[in-house]
């Protein structure tokens, strides 16, 4: 196992027993359930904005070790920012699982989410740890229906 795999997991184990954010919001300005049939994971996410700001966000849901961690660790990483860095950020999480094995990707802009890099070693799993990513630029964006991993050519 890299390093980066082997962090991974440490990240998923550790986001799995202790989730950031993990709570139902009462007045949010939008929220999003996400859906991932392959493994039957479901999360809702809850955000607060002030202007273009999240303020708050959290989420909620069941499923498996590695949605739940991947929903806490992005819960963590865009609270207090602007909805376009957020989205850019997913951009780059999204860049990087789809990149060509072995090229570089933008380190620096991922900060901790570049850990989720780990899970390109497990493809299996990367609906799971992309589910919640999924699921917020959707609500962001006003959308009121579930969505669905499923049917989509890349993670
Ligand atoms: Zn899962």
């Amino acid at each position: 196992m890299s390093d980066l795999q082997e962090l991974y997991r440490d990240m998923v184990m550790d986001h799995n027993r202790r989730p950031r954010n993990f709570r139902k919001m009462d007045q949010p300005t939008c929220s999003l359930e996400g859906y991932n049939p392959l493994c039957g994971d479901r999360v809702i996410v809850y955000v607060q904005l002030e202007g273009d700001r999240i303020a708050d966000i959290a989420f909620q849901g069941s499923g498996c070790a590695i949605s739940r961690a991947s929903a806490s660790m992005m819960t963590e990483s865009v609270k207090g920012k602007r909805t376009d860095e957020a989205e850019g950020l997913f951009q780059a999480v999204r860049d990087m699982l789809t990149r060509p094995p072995g090229s570089d990707f933008d380190e620096d802009k991922l900060g901790d989410l570049v850990i989720l890099a780990g899970a390109s070693a497990f493809p299996t799993r990367i609906r799971c740890a992309t589910l919640s990513r999924h699921a917020l630029p959707a609500a962001l964006q006003g959308q009121a229906a579930t969505v669905s991993t499923e049917g989509e050519g890349t993670p």
